[in-house]
């Protein structure tokens, strides 16, 4: 743009200033007209209002309107700092440097079996992957996650055995409790809310994007943990969104609770957990590779 450095030095300096100098929160409700929900940004370079207006019939408006003096040069709207950090990316599924790598093929250093905590009895094989140790039970990581971006790979067993529900069965739990569904269903049918990529029982996934059965999946997911107040009260429902080799078949869902295969979602009180595998104890031999995750 052939900027001059004079005036970007003078932008950077009143940008940087910029500061949330109220943050005022109001409800009203009026049973003949709205709940508004009104959040106030002062700053030093404009005032910012953004205005959610939610009518008796339940529909939500969102209005955001930018207020006081506009600025007519484009400088006065562009921010230099703080500046963005800077991540190696992944390259061909490698971690990003600020990633911590799970599972590498090499050791299960950073897991330990559920049942007992104690080592990890699955099977390390001399490709980079490990495969689920048939009624050993589940494993998990040492490390605890709340927001987390993960990365997985998955297979099942090129011959394949079983059906529905027993063909290829392990799951991805964030913290221990809320499952995306690790399912072989190429020619394979079963109730959708529990097929490969459901957030099994509660989100149906928007595509079925499996590769043929032996070959390698990639799941990216990206999970926001649920929060509680002391009480024990959710206050902020979790969310989870997969990408199923490169499509998206989870779009920032909300979840309804813990996963359960009988009743409803329940919702425990909880804090950061560990991340878990499922050994779903019907000869399933599906096999992972690759894990890393980045604490968001
Ligand atoms: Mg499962």
């Amino acid at each position: 743009m052939g900027l001059n450095k004079s005036k970007i030095l003078k932008n950077e300096y009143v940008m940087g200033k910029i500061t949330v100098a109220k943050y005022i929160r109001k409800y009203f409700l009026e049973p003949s007209f709205l709940l508004l929900i009104f959040f106030r940004f002062d700053c030093s370079a404009q005032i910012i209002e953004t205005r959610i207006k939610v009518p008796k019939d339940g529909q939500q408006i969102v209005q955001t309107e930018y207020t006081g003096k506009e600025p007519t040069n484009p400088q006065e709207t562009e921010i230099y700092e703080p500046q963005v950090p800077k991540v190696s990316p992944s390259i061909n599924g490698s971690a990003p440097s600020d990633a911590i790598v799970l599972f590498d093929g090499s050791d299960f250093d950073e897991w330990i079996m559920v049942k007992d905590s104690s080592s990890v009895v699955w099977n390390l094989n001399n490709d980079g992957s490990m495969t689920v140790k048939d009624k050993s039970g589940f494993i998990q990581t040492k490390r605890s996650f709340g927001d987390v971006q993960l990365h997985l790979e998955w297979k099942s067993p090129k011959s394949i055995k079983g059906d529905g529900q027993h063909r290829a069965n392990s799951g991805v739990f964030l913290q221990g409790l809320y499952e995306v569904q690790i399912l072989d269903n190429n020619n394979n049918s079963t109730y959708v809310n529990g097929q490969v990529g459901s957030i099994y029982k509660q989100h149906i996934p928007l595509a079925m994007a499996s590769v043929p059965s032996g070959k390698w999946n990639n799941f990216d997911i990206i999970f926001r943990a649920p929060i509680f107040n002391s009480n024990g009260d959710k206050i902020r429902p979790g969310t989870i969104t997969v990408i199923h080799n490169g499509v998206l078949i989870q779009d920032h869902v909300e979840i309804k609770g813990v996963t359960r295969a009988r009743g409803w979602p329940k919702n425990p009180k909880h804090g950061k957990r560990p991340l878990t595998l499922q050994d779903h104890k019907d000869n399933s031999r599906v096999s992972f590779r690759n894990i890393w995750i980045r604490e968001l």
